[in-house]
């Protein structure tokens, strides 16, 4: 009893030697290490969707866990608290603290946003996040988001997704006239070039407007995804690659007055959080892909081919175009695109005669 007296009396000591040490201010540590915070995350996904969805509910519980239940976050689906596509606007408001998306949702307000989800024929997911975390993109993200009153974080990956159910063949450049297909950000721009009619919807919409016509195609994710929606029961064709959207990121915004209440131990939790699930997506997506695909093998309504050769060359054709474009009249998505596309191509340099090279000789 005195010995454990004694070893409690050193503690407190030390403790209070170190506060004095430090020139810190204990009194006021402690009074934020006592506050607690309750945020709202509003996503663009339908709630607990696998994947998508479940990475803010992994934020949020990893979050709750970290910090010992001093900031709890709750998790909404698209449309639950705010539409799908109004989470940039929800969060920039302050209407709640936090969301999930990705940024090519925001197109029509920040067209160099979409630079930060995805490109097409651009980089994949792990190019992305090492221009993001080494290469300055995540300064520039950040930059461009600093106007709403963001704060951001990369918060995942879907891998390279699949191009897309369609219920009509692709066998030329062609076949694209009048096609309605959903399919957002940049990607939809080049199918309207290509002369087809894109449309934007959220996920929570597409089986409905594929079984009933309203649109021939839609791209959605890729296997994993595309299965849980039931895609393949509505559309027969199962086209590859998703050339569109090559890694595309998701990403977690934060209201920046909301993030500057967090003390800082509180910050770097959810940064390291968000860091942490960009992993732990790109594993669960990895995995899912693989699994769903031998599934779709197996079911003999689906078919599953390549994009003829003529219409890539179309695709990219425009796509370059497009980004042009884009790049000459918005001096954000010029800066931008200039940093993105000389790292592309330090990256294919060495993604060509190593990834790409060993997926030929295996
Ligand atoms: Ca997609």
């Amino acid at each position: 009893m005195k010995r454990r007296q004694f070893v409690g009396g050193l503690a407190a000591a030390a403790s209070l030697a170190a506060c004095a040490r430090e020139e810190t201010n204990c009194g006021s540590d402690s009074a934020a290490g006592a506050q607690t915070f309750e945020w709202s995350c509003v996503t663009s996904w339908p709630p607990k969707f696998p994947g998508l969805g479940m990475a803010p509910e992994n934020i949020a519980s990893r979050v709750e866990a970290a910090t010992n239940g001093r900031l709890k976050i709750k998790v909404y689906g698209g449309g639950e608290l705010v539409p799908a596509f109004e989470v940039l606007d929800a969060v920039s408001r302050g209407t709640v603290e936090m969301g999930h998306d990705a940024a090519y949702y925001h197109k029509g307000k920040v067209p160099a946003a979409q630079f930060f989800a995805a490109i097409p024929f651009g980089m994949n997911n792990l190019e992305m996040y090492a221009w993001l975390y080494y290469g300055g993109g995540l300064e520039l993200w950040q930059e461009l988001y600093d106007p709403f009153n963001l704060v951001v974080f990369p918060a995942g990956s879907t891998g390279t997704q699949m191009g897309g159910w369609f219920n009509k063949e692709i066998n030329s450049v062609d076949d694209l006239k009048g096609l309605k297909m959903r399919i957002p950000g940049l990607g939809g721009e080049v199918l309207r070039r290509a002369g087809g009619t894109p449309v934007t919807l959220p996920g929570s919409e597409i089986f409905t407007a594929l079984q009933t016509g309203a649109i021939d195609a839609t791209e959605w994710v890729g296997p994993y995804n595309d299965v849980s929606f039931g895609l393949h029961k509505a559309a027969q064709y199962y086209y590859y690659p998703g050339w569109h959207e090559p890694g595309p990121g998701l990403e977690t915004i934060i209201n920046k007055d909301a993030w500057n209440s967090l003390p800082p131990d509180l910050q770097e939790i959810v940064r390291t959080t968000c860091q942490a699930i960009v992993t732990d997506v790109i594993a669960e997506y990895m995995h899912g892909n693989a699994m769903s695909l031998k599934q779709l093998k197996s079911d003999p309504n689906v078919e599953i081919r390549p994009f003829p050769a003529e219409v890539i060359e179309l695709l990219r054709g425009i796509s370059k175009e497009i980004i042009d474009e884009m790049m000459a009249t918005d001096p954000a998505a010029a800066k931008i695109g200039e940093s993105y596309f000389s790292y592309l191509e330090d990256m294919s340099a060495n993604t060509d005669i190593s990834e790409r090279a060993y997926y030929n000789t295996r």
